[in-house]
Formats: C-alpha cells, structure tokens, sequence
C-alpha cells in the first residue's frame, strides 16, 4: 500500500461528500445542529498512510516476540491547521493495516462542520462498525491535536489538568535472557524511577533475580494473562511483595473472572486489568474483580472515551494506569496528556522504537514532561 493511494482515495471521498450539508450526526435539521457552532469555514479532510514501527530490541511477552508493530499514521486538516493521530496495532489485537485502512477509506469527516463535534464525530465513527478501536483512536487524537491547535492551548489545559503532576512513567524490560535483561537494566535503571518487568513465563523468578542484581527500583510486573493457578499466583505475588514489586498488571486469563476476584480479594498488591479491559462499557464487568483498569487510547478509541473511562474508575474507587502500545511519540503524547489524572502511567512506547516521527512527550529524571505547545505539542522530526 502506498501513501499516494489512500491520500488520493480520501481526498476524493472528503470533495465528494463535502457537497452536503453541514449536518452532524444524528441531527434532525442543518439549523439546530449547527447551533453555537461557526459556520463552515473549510471541510474536515482525513489522510492516512501504513508507517511501521522498527523497535529498538526484539520484545517478548508471555504469548509472543517480535521486531516491528505495524501501524497507520494519520492527518486531519480543517481550515489550513493539520492535526495528527496514529493507529498502533500490535497483532495480538487482531486488527491488520489493511483493517486500519478499510475503517479509515469509509470514514467521511466532511460531513461535520466543526472539528470540535467530537462525540458526534466518535459516536458516527462507532456506527461505522463495533470494532476498529485503533483506527477510531487514531481520529480522535488527530482531532484532540487540531482542536487544540485550533483554540492555541495544550490539550492538558483544555482538560484542567496539572502538568506538574504528570509524575513518573515505567520503562518495560521485555522476557529475554539473564544476560539481555540485565544489559536492559543497566541501560534504564539510571533513566526512570520504577521499571515495568514482563513476566507470565516459567522464567519469572530468574528474571526478578536478575533485575534485582542491577537495581533496588520498585517493581511493576505484567503476567499477559500468563498465569494459569490461582493459588500458585497468589504465593508469585507474596514473593514479588518481598522483592520490591508495586503492582500486578493481567494475572490470569481475561475470561477468569471469578478466579481474578479470589486473586484481588488476597493480594497484598493490586490487581491491575489491561486484557480484560477495551471500552467504558466493559468496567461494570470488572467492577470488584480487579483493583483498577489500564486504559490505552487503541484499545478505548482514544481521549474523548479515556477521559469518561477515568472519571467511571474513580466513581468505582478503582485505580487509573494508562498505557500504550509501541507506538510513535504522537500516540505517546496523547496518553500522556491524562497523565496527571491517573495513579500510575506506562508510557514508554516511543522509547521502544527507533524511528520516531515526532518529538514529543519526554522523561527527564524517570517524570513524564508533557510538552507546552497547542494540541499535543509534537514537532516533527
Ligand atoms: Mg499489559
């Protein structure tokens, strides 16, 4: 797939359906949709192209390994200003680039007269299909970004947040062998102020020895579903307590509900789901069976539904993690944006890859450093 192909494709489709009129979704006439909103000053054009990531080392789970995550970059262009998102899609999630690129050549932005109709605009692009939450994502943070750039301020201020209390960020040492990972540790263990440990594998103990013989940095560790015995996990917890370690993300299989309630009600740490958690309405599920969810915009299709995710965890007294994917700074950026509303964050996605196409969110001293600039703040690299 070329870049040229789907630019020319969505320019047609945007000129096209430009001709209508300016009528958000599910209106009932021009007149009162477009009420407090300025009149049409430019169409809302969307262009996408494939961009795959290249990571710094070969990354293992529980369930698989690998050196690139595919992913789609995307532009939103509306009165001259360019917004950007990004789609990642790691394989496990099931979605491919030509899925990513299918949802995108049916999406037509130019039937909304404001880039500023997000719910409209997110609610229209859940009609297009159920699925499809990186490619949904990748819009909203485009549009996140335009709007932004539109009202000259940082999506942090527009949300109210504190960007002094963006706090720390995990580095994520992937499953590997005691020399590679104790290398890793060595390389980051100076850089952040705790450190993410992937294990779910019969390797657990060595890798936490391992990690352990570099650094005393509080531990977080992520099972990816790898675990299989309740029992046997809680006594893994008790002994990870011992070793330093803060959190459990994703014990055991997402469908083991039940065994995940007995898991948290015992843990002496808290039980954190990823897996078993997409949207806003998956929380009432897991509501009492996990201690707190971890939100990733391409799970949540993006910012718009983080924000409402965060604000329903909070009503529940759950804890808030945000994470992300391999992903490009742009993505990054975005997550980091809700950081100061969240209780733990693991946004190191754009210092897993080695070709980044933007600067933008940072870690000074193991804290997240949410750039000032309007919308996301990127600059392209
Ligand atoms: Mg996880």
């Amino acid at each position: 797939m070329k870049r040229r192909e789907f630019i020319g494709t969505t320019l047609a489709a945007a000129a096209a359906a430009g001709l209508s009129a300016c009528i958000p979704n599910n209106a009932t006439s021009p007149q009162a949709a477009g009420a407090g909103y300025p009149a049409r000053s430019g169409k809302i054009i969307l262009r996408f192209y494939p961009y795959e990531l290249q990571l710094a080392h070969n990354f293992t789970v529980a369930s698989y390994s690998r050196t690139t995550t595919p992913g789609v970059q995307v532009e939103v262009e509306y009165d001259g200003i360019v917004g950007y998102g990004e789609a990642s899609i790691p394989p496990y999630l099931g979605h491919t680039v030509e899925s990513v690129c299918a949802f995108l050549s049916k999406v037509d932005l130019a039937q909304f007269c404001s880039p500023f109709l997000l719910e409209d605009i997110m609610s229209y692009l859940d009609t297009i299909s159920p699925g499809d939450a990186p490619a949904k994502a990748a819009i909203d943070i485009a549009l996140h970004d335009l709007t932004g750039k539109l009202l000259g301020a940082p999506l942090y201020q527009i949300f109210g947040y504190n960007p002094s209390k963006a706090g720390s960020t995990t580095f994520t040492i992937g499953i590997d062998t005691p020399e590679v990972v104790r290398q890793k540790t060595l390389e980051c263990a100076g850089r952040f102020r705790i450190l993410k440990i992937k294990v779910g594998l019969d390797s657990d103990e060595q890798m936490i020895r391992t990690i352990r013989s570099v650094t005393d940095l509080p531990l977080a560790v992520d099972a990816n579903q790898g675990w299989k015995d309740r029992s046997k996990a809680l006594d893994e917890i008790y002994w990870l307590k011992e070793n330093g370690v803060v959190l459990v993300e994703q014990p055991l299989p997402k469908e083991r509900l039940d065994d995940t309630a007995w898991l948290t009600e015992r843990s002496p740490l808290p039980i954190v789901a990823d897996e078993a958690i997409q949207r806003l309405k998956d929380i009432p599920a897991i509501k009492g069976v996990y201690s707190g969810i971890n939100i990733k915009l391409m799970k949540c299709t993006g910012l718009l539904e983080a924000r409402k995710m965060i604000a329903y965890a909070r009503a529940e007294g759950m804890m808030v993690m945000l994470g992300c994917m391999t992903e490009t700074s742009c993505a990054c950026t975005a997550a980091a944006q809700l950081a100061p509303a969240a209780d733990f964050c693991d946004i190191d996605g754009n210092l897993l890859i080695s070709n980044d196409l933007f600067k933008g969110v940072t870690v000074s001293d193991g804290l997240l450093q949410i750039p000032s600039g309007p919308g996301l703040g990127l600059t392209k690299i």
